[in-house]
């Protein structure tokens, strides 16, 4: 008699569905597996991930070092990535002819510096094994009978398989996530993470497009601080340094409804004092030398004029001519200028949700429910999420790539 082939039905058509998708028919060939995508796309953000590169992973090669990039999961992922890591995603794409580069700052793109070459290879790769694709297939209900998972879809089509790994990746509102109630899994409430500094009608927003390649922002009234490459732009301050405090800090953030006053510290971790002493040295050293012309910290030339302004300095003024009021206004706002924030406005090459499918209920080593059996979670869907640089969607490489190989193996 012919045995029934095991089925394997995967909730969502982008990056962890479709490695979850492709290693399970690859590890287990007479595993029939299907992927159900609500909308008509699929990997969509695969697509518009990286500003259309596609930052597929980080150059960082040591498991507790990449695990520290994650506000939320750093523990869960350090057990998963002893599994599957950067160097197996690395590998993974360049078997199937897809080689990465690094940047300097660390973060990795196809050398085509195309999204679309990733995408191909994960289509290549589904016909390879067969993966069978539903599109507007909007899944519903989750509900274990007889052993079996009934998978309602909102045609009202129901599909049954004997194993279910959910990749729907991150929503925004708590109800979202009600259609996975029957499952019983707790929901940490989401919040957005990686956003930009609103400062409204502040006259630093007019020296937009300027970098300071290492600057301190410090976040009053909280321990949240970081220090790294800070832009200025026509709202606000954007840049990896408050990219990553935006991470850090989501749910704080959010609690104080995105308002709240920052410092920064334009020279990294610059003390008063060690300022006073440099000034007090160009006095003596160069007290004939016109101050407006002399950026003595090497700051960009327009941030230097501009602080100079905002300190009350005239044009004409000389290092000697320099009164100590306007000294110590110069000294404050070089390493401890402060800022009101008001708002946030989404980072348009890379966003994602904090919060998801609670993490003590699921299993880093299978990616299996703790409540359910054989219902499985990868990517965003869960309570992890990273910094900006290419952590996301290792973690999504990770988590449907172990879900994968636990599957194949009970299946
Ligand atoms: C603009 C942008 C750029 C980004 N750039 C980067 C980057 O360069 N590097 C990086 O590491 N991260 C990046 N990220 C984050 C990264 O894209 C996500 O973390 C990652 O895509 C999550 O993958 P996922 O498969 O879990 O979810 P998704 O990619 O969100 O896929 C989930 C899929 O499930 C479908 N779905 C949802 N609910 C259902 C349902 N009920 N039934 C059926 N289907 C459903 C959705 O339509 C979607 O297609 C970016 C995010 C954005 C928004």
């Amino acid at each position: 008699m012919m045995q029934q082939k095991k089925q394997l039905i995967v909730i969502g058509a982008g990056a962890a569905g479709f490695f979850c998708a492709i290693n399970a028919a690859r590890l287990h060939p007479s595993l029939q597996v299907i992927i159900l995508e609500k909308s008509s796309k699929v990997l969509s953000k695969v697509k518009v991930s990286g500003g259309g590169r596609c930052n597929v992973t980080h150059a960082c090669f040591e498991i507790d070092e990449l695990s520290k990039r994650y506000p939320r999961g750093e523990h869960f992922v350090r057990k998963a990535f002893h599994q599957f890591f950067t160097t197996d995603t690395i590998q993974w794409f360049q078997e199937r002819g897809v080689q990465l580069k690094a940047e300097a700052d660390g973060r990795m793109f196809p050398v085509t510096n195309s999204s679309q070459t990733i995408i191909d290879c994960l289509l290549k790769e589904v016909n390879r094994y067969g993966v069978g694709i539903l599109m507007n297939r909007d899944v519903q209900q989750l509900k274990l009978e007889a052993g079996k998972w009934q998978v309602k879809i909102s045609n009202h089509e129901i599909m049954e398989a004997d194993f279910v790994c959910v990749a729907s990746g991150g929503f925004p509102k708590l109800q979202q996530f009600d259609w996975l109630k029957e499952t019983n899994h707790s929901i940490v409430p989401p919040v957005p993470s990686l956003f930009t500094f609103n400062i409204p009608h502040h006259p630093i927003t007019k020296l937009m497009g300027v970098v300071v390649p290492e600057a301190t922002i410090k976040i009053q009234a909280s321990k949240l601080k970081n220090t790294g490459p800070l832009l200025i732009t026509h709202w606000g301050m954007s840049g990896p340094c408050v990219l990553k405090l935006s991470a850090w800090g989501a749910r704080e953030l959010q609690e104080k409804n995105y308002d709240f006053s920052i410092v920064v510290n334009w020279l990294k971790d610059a003390k008063e004092q060690e300022l006073k002493d440099k000034l007090q040295a160009i006095r003596n050293s160069n007290g004939s030398q016109k101050i407006s012309n002399h950026n003595l910290f090497q700051l960009p030339g327009r941030l230097w004029q501009f602080l100079l302004e905002e300190a009350g300095f005239k044009d004409e003024w000389r290092w000697a001519d320099l009164p100590s009021k306007e000294q110590n206004k110069l000294i404050q706002l070089l390493c401890n200028h402060p800022f009101q924030v008001k708002g946030k406005t989404t980072f348009k090459e890379e966003f994602v949700t904090a919060g998801g499918i609670h993490l003590k209920q699921v299993d880093p080593n299978t990616m299996q429910s703790k409540l359910q059996p054989h219902l499985f979670f990868a990517g965003e869907i869960l309570d992890v999420d990273g910094i900006t640089g290419g952590f996301n969607f290792q973690h999504a490489w990770t988590s449907g790539f172990i879900a994968a190989k636990a599957i194949a193996s009970m299946a």
